[in-house]
Order: structure tokens, then sequence, then C-alpha cells
């Protein structure tokens, strides 16, 4: 029982009669999967989430290839190289990219249950054209080398892939190094595999330890949230782990504030802490997900703050290769002179509070 992830990534949809067998396939999506080079796929649980004959389905546009990814107006080339600072003087391992001085992102695996659509990440996980070595060994050593390094952000691919005993190695390596005080993962398995979460691996990565480890997910629908989600997290965070959600800002899927509180709402009674909300990243051929950089602060103003409990409060950033930078609504502070701040709420009433003088 415990092995059903395994067979689900064994069984993994990734033909178009496979997909045949699930949904409609729509004429163009059959000549997306047929045309475009590139790696898709998905867990057959994540399947099972689609829509049958919606091809607007939120599930469905993040799994099925489209032929929007062939525009690229707006894509940066070599993205990632850009993004992960892999072209400077510093000599680092492939395996991690750094962008501030005391943590990093140490990317173990290329693997995913799904290959989204959107993913920033693409020109690694799913198009293969940025070639990289990823050498746990190797990575490990360097963050020992770098007392300067007190979290380390597993990510990937999907770290969860790996086996327990690449996990549990991995784990115990990194806590084993005095300047390491956290270590997170990000995975998106609690979401699209939450068979993951067995009791072999809550055994990994529970119990009591100086060196917490902190799980982020990514889930942007409240349609991916099922009770077999639910379940997962209440295992992780029952262990031990605390488990938090990053979600990305997707034109058509979640660019709408109804949506955004739904899913915030529906993360916080899975035990989901909202953590990020991203904008889509500059990768190519990801243009038609991307909405204009505004956008995910007027979704915070007009369906988050305020509108709902303050846990369900992310902080909405774009993701830069000089670190993630906040772009939160503006409209709180009206006016300041030095009696008094002008502040306005999320129904536009404005209240008055004395300035001090430093
Ligand atoms: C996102 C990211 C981090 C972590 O950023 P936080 O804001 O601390 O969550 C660290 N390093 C890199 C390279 C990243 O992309
Ligand atoms: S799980 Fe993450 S890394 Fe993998 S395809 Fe999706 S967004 Fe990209």
């Amino acid at each position: 029982m415990s092995e059903e992830w395994k067979n689900q990534i064994k069984d993994q949809i990734n033909t178009l009669e496979q997909l045949e067998e699930i949904i409609n396939v729509t004429d163009s999506e059959r000549e997306a999967i047929e045309t475009l080079n590139t790696r898709w796929g998905t867990t057959p649980y994540f399947a099972s989430l689609m829509d049958k004959d919606d091809p607007d389905c939120p599930i469905r546009k993040q799994v099925v290839p489209s032929l929007h990814e062939k525009n690229n107006k707006y894509g940066m080339t070599d993205y990632l190289v850009w993004k992960e600072n892999r072209d400077t003087d510093e000599v680092r391992p492939d395996s991690i990219a750094r962008q501030y001085k005391d943590r990093v992102a140490f990317t173990v695996l290329q693997k995913c249950g799904i290959y989204c659509r959107h993913c920033f990440r693409k020109e690694l996980v799913v198009d293969d054209d940025l070639k990289l070595d990823f050498d746990v060994d190797e990575g490990i050593e360097w963050i020992r080398q770098h007392p300067e390094v007190r979290d380390v952000l597993i990510t990937g691919g999907d770290p969860l892939l790996l086996s327990d005993e690449q996990i549990g190695y991995l784990i115990e390596s990194l806590r084993d190094i005095p300047h390491v005080e956290m270590i997170r993962i990000g995975s998106r398995l609690p979401v699209v595999l939450p068979h993951r979460i067995t009791d072999d691996l809550k055994k990994i990565l529970g119990g009591y330890h100086d060196v917490p480890i902190w799980l982020n997910t990514q889930c942007n629908h409240p349609k991916e949230i099922t009770d077999k989600t639910r379940r997962a997290v209440y295992d992780l965070v029952t262990s031990g782990v605390n488990v938090g959600n990053q979600a990305v800002l997707l034109k058509g899927i979640n660019d709408d504030a109804q949506v955004m509180r739904e899913l915030h709402q529906k993360l916080l009674s899975a035990r989901i802490r909202p953590y990020y909300i991203f904008y889509c990243e500059p990768a190519p051929g990801i243009d038609h997900f991307r909405t204009p950089v505004e956008k995910g602060a007027e979704l915070i103003r007009d369906g988050l703050r305020g509108h709902t409990t303050g846990l369900a409060q992310p902080m909405y950033v774009i993701a830069t290769n000089i670190g993630k930078i906040p772009l939160m609504p503006d409209y709180y502070t009206m006016d300041k002179d030095e009696e008094k701040y002008v502040l306005r709420n999320h129904r536009g009433e404005l209240t008055e509070l004395p300035n001090i003088p430093e």
C-alpha cells in the first residue's frame, strides 16, 4: 500500500493515448502534444482531478501542453542562468543557486510529479535545454565549507521523488553541518502525489530535532485540494514538518479575487499556511500564463487583505536574479504629515493616527 506512490510514477500519464482515456482531448491539445517537442506528464491521481470536457479546467491547463507555448514574445532566453546567477564569478556546484548570503537553493534532481506547463524552471525540468550536474555530495560539501549559509532550501525538480534512503541521507548530512539552522523542502507532491507521504517518509522527516524542516508546496487552485492532500498535510504537520504554500499567479487559472480567496481559505482549512504568491516568471514559452505585474497586488487588495483571515495572507513577490521583491497593494497609507497618518482599509474607509516624531 505504501508503495502506491511508486506505481503512480510508473503509471505516469504522458502519452496522447493515455490522456484520451481520461479526458476528451481537443484538437488543439492534440496538435500541441503531437507537435511540441516538450516533456509533459502527470500522476494518474492528479489527472483524475481534470475536467473531462472543459479545456479551461484549471488543473488541465497546468498539465496538458498548449499551442500557446510556441509564442515567446516576453520570455527571456537563458532565463535560469540569469535568475539563478549561474554566470557569476563565485565558483559553485551546479546544484547550488544563490541570491542571498545566508541561504541557498540546493537542486537535487530534475524529475517532477507533474510537469507544470507554467514552470519557471522549464529549461531544466521540462525542455532539458540546460544541462547541469546535480551531485548531492558535491553540494553538501560546498554548504559545509560556507559557514554563512544557515538555511538550505532543497529543491528540484521535486526532491520528494528521491528514495527514502536518499532523502534520509540528505537530511542527515545537512543536519550534521553545524551552521545549518533549518532545512526547507520545495515539493509539489503533497498536492500532485499525496501518496508519497508514507509512514516511512514521516519517520525520516518527522520527530523532534534542533534543525527543523519546513516544507513549501505549490497549490494554485482550490480544486487541487482533496481529502488525500488534507490527510498528507496532516501527517506531515503532526510528525513535525511545517507546511506552507507558494502559489503562482496564472492567467485564466487563479487571476481572480474570488478564486484566490477560496484557494487561500481552503489552504488554511487543510493546515497549509500561505507563504507566497509568485508573479509568473518570464521563462520562455509561458507568456500565456502571465498577467501584468500589478495583478497580484490587486487580487490581495480586492480578495484577501481584510476580506478574510489574517493567516490566509501570502506575500506577493516577483522572483528575480537579485532575490524576491515584494509587490504588495499600496493603498494603506493615504496621507502623512508631521501630525498624523491617514490610513485606508479594504472597504475604502479612512482613519487617522497621530504621527510621532523620531
Ligand atoms: C527563493 C529562493 C530562496 C528563498 O527565499 P525566501 O524568500 O527566503 O523564501 C533562496 N535562494 C534562492 C536562489 C531562491 O530562489
Ligand atoms: S513541480 Fe515545480 S519544478 Fe516541477 S514542473 Fe512543476 S513548477 Fe516546475
